[in-house]
């Protein structure tokens, strides 16, 4: 049986019916051993017959066959295994890799073949010794003349003893000497195996080759059989293969992209922060938001009032006004919950009213109510400085009171004040005269930054009780206080105040306003954390384009990164699946190239994130008043912290390597005459 042998081997370019017929059904059995060279003018199919044999491009019509087989039928595995181990290939511009020495060239066909480096190493030395080149052994491929190039090029396709040599053009870029040189070459290795050499150069073919066939327009027009020499066909051991090889690649594209690398490292590294950052406000912010909402004493007082809405007969027109609850009607509401109702007294005590501090008088302040043992039950720690206290007559203030008023504590607050009631008949005067001591400071969610006191609510309460209205008394006959003019609706104050004594329960009566309609609760903590919560929401927005924007953008600078780095070498790829390389050992040091590349660049932003995150928490505190806004990204307990980060490093490897890989399976299918194609 021949060894190689073709049936009606026909190749169209493009398109069936108006494609250019390359070569046209070529039948011919090669002889087992021996030169056949093939003679042509340009464009008469000579490379493409050699495209065809070798696996290079797919047949449009008629078959090859390799001992019997079908090639084009094998299995990939087989296909590799008749590149590694039967055929090698000689292009007519060399097909080395440049940047590589000679040895490491001419020995990588054996390491493919699962020779020992130390073996591939001794076999080399011995055939760069028998065609000359003994002393180049160590030079760059890239310092050599084309001849020496080629030589070594003859070297690495006999090192591994194939079947089969394709040569094409192997002397068209040489000189006379040089291309004698080398048909000396192929003519001693076609002893022993069967060269097919396509040439235009008639005087060498005709010295050298013991076969002859003319192409003319893709046909064989005739043979010429110069010498009959016919081998029988030796069996060949079958040897190994290895795929260690891969690791020496992988070494030397990390060293060749090593700037590249960098720059799409630090490209990823800005990409990840931004996407690690906004995830981070995205996801941790509002429970952080939720954790600060309690953190301060206002927290724990509200107003309530009652919607009374007024229609007027048919009229699409209605009004609304606010009314005073009774008590029963707050029990109604809030009955299960632990809460005390007061008088809301603001119409003799102002929210901000002047006031004597250091013997200076000022009105800067928001005066708040604190149920009196607000402090000790919940307050405590809240206090940055000073005690939590029960005694009479004292007061806290806040921390911005505490920068406007240098060390406040231990100094007192004096209030005092002549309020009118009037009616339009009666007059009164309510007289208020508070001295509170300053026993502690309190830090607190202060998005605002308004100074605060805070005083006990009850005291206030018992003085006025002890104010009695004369006029409004002689008036109306009984004992009126300042109070009960507040019930008696003497004064213009339709709300009365709640204390709650837990702040969850606060949580709970919100929650529950929001579905009522008739009662009205209003606290100015909550009003100021609604509004913060609603410019967080639009800070989220802007979040949520950034890290739109990261994502593609990691995912772009993958994709770029690797498919350049892949264009810089597919003529390289295409030598190395010449060479008889699986698909995944080509792979192999892209993928372990784009995959170490993104390791590095993502753990390095995680790295990056934990000080960054610091930082930008600390901006957040200073203009926010919320410090921990930014945390590790996480979604609820089953993507947590930890969890997501190891998400997010292996998608990102996953782009990576994905990206990595697409270039090298989208070529494969192209065919590798493109990329290997002699210019
Ligand atoms: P030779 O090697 O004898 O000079 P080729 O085998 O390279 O000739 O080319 C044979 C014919 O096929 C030529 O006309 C050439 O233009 C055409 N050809 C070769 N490769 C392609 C291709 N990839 N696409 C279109 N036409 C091609
Ligand atoms: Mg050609």
């Amino acid at each position: 049986m021949k060894t190689l042998s073709c049936s009606k081997l026909t190749k169209t370019y493009g398109g069936q019916t108006e494609g250019v017929l390359a070569l046209n059904s070529f039948t011919y059995s090669f002889p087992n051993k021996g030169l056949v060279s093939i003679l042509g003018k340009s464009g008469s199919g000579k490379s493409t017959l050699l495209c065809l044999l070798s696996l290079m491009e797919k047949p449009t019509a008629g078959k090859v066959y390799f001992k019997g087989d079908d090639i084009n039928a094998l299995p990939d595995k087989a296909k590799n295994r008749f590149l590694r181990d039967e055929t090698s290939f000689i292009f007519q511009h060399y097909g080395l890799f440049d940047k590589e020495t000679v040895l490491e060239n001419v020995i990588l066909p054996l390491l493919m073949k699962g020779y020992s480096r130390k073996k591939a190493i001794k076999k080399a030395e011995t055939i760069l010794l028998r065609f000359g080149l003994k002393g180049f052994a160590r030079r760059e491929v890239a310092t050599l003349s084309g001849g020496e190039k080629q030589r070594v090029a003859i070297c690495r396709a006999l090192i591994k003893k194939p079947r089969i040599i394709f040569a094409d053009e192997p002397t068209g870029a040489l000189d006379a000497r040089n291309g004698e040189e080398v048909m000396k070459m192929l003519s001693s290795a076609s002893k022993s195996a069967l060269v097919i050499m396509v040439s235009h150069n008639k005087e060498l073919v005709e010295a050298y080759s013991d076969r002859i066939l003319h192409l003319k327009d893709g046909k064989l027009v005739s043979e010429e059989k110069l010498k009959t020499e016919e081998g029988v066909e030796e069996e060949k051991t079958n040897t190994g293969t290895s795929s260690f090889w891969v690791l020496r690649f992988f070494a030397k594209y990390l060293k060749e992209d090593f700037r590249r690398n960098i720059l799409t490292g630090l490209s990823g590294i800005i990409g990840c922060l931004s996407i690690l950052l906004s995830f981070g406000y995205l996801t941790c912010s509002k429970e952080a938001m939720q954790r600060k909402r309690g953190e301060t004493l206002e927290y724990l007082s509200a107003n309530i009032s009652k919607k009374e809405i007024i229609n007027y007969g048919n009229s699409p027109v209605s009004l609304s006004r606010e009314k005073r609850p009774t008590i029963e009607e707050i029990n109604d509401r809030l009955g299960s919950l632990n809460y005390s109702v007061h008088p809301d007294y603001s119409v003799f005590f102002p929210l901000s009213p002047l006031y004597g501090f250091d013997n200076e008088e000022y009105s800067d302040v928001s005066f708040v109510s604190i149920y009196d043992s607000s402090l000790e039950e919940y307050g405590k720690n809240l206090l940055i400085e000073g005690e939590a206290s029960l005694e009479q007559g004292i007061c806290y203030v806040n921390d911005v009171f505490a920068k406007s008023h240098p060390s406040p504590i231990g100094k007192e607050v004096v209030v005092d004040l002549t309020v009118p009631l009037d009616n339009g008949f009666i007059h009164d005067e309510v007289k208020i005269y508070y001295r509170f001591a300053i026993k502690g400071i309190i830090g607190e969610f202060s998005y605002m930054n308004t100074p605060k006191v805070y005083y006990p609510y009850g005291l206030v309460e018992n003085e006025l009780r002890k104010t009695i209205l004369e006029n409004h008394s002689e008036n109306l006959g009984k004992k009126i206080n300042a109070l009960d003019a507040l019930e008696l609706g003497l004064a213009n104050e339709n709300s009365k105040k709640v204390f709650f004594h837990d702040p969850n329960e606060m949580d709970l009566v919100y929650n529950k306003i929001k579905e009522e309609n008739n009662i009205v609760i209003s606290s100015n903590a909550f009003m100021v954390f609604d509004s913060f919560s609603s410019l967080s929401e639009a800070f989220s927005l802007c979040l949520w384009l950034l890290f739109a924007i990261s994502l593609f953008g990691v995912i772009g600078i993958n994709a770029m990164s690797f498919l350049s780095l892949f264009l810089k070498r597919r003529k390289e790829v295409a030598l190395l699946f010449s060479l008889g390389a699986k698909k995944s050992e080509v792979m192999t040091p892209f993928l372990l190239e784009s995959g170490l590349a993104s390791i590095l660049y993502c753990l390095l932003s995680i790295a990056l994130f934990y000080p960054l995150k610091v930082l930008f928490n600390l901006l957040l505190q200073n203009y926010f008043g919320i410090g921990d806004l930014i945390d590790i990204p996480s979604f609820g307990p089953s993507v947590s912290g930890p969890v997501f980060l190891a998400l997010f490093l292996a998608i990102n490897v996953f782009i990576a390597l994905f990206s990595g890989s697409m270039p090298i399976l989208f070529s494969l299918r192209k065919g590798l005459r493109k990329e290997l194609r002699d210019e």
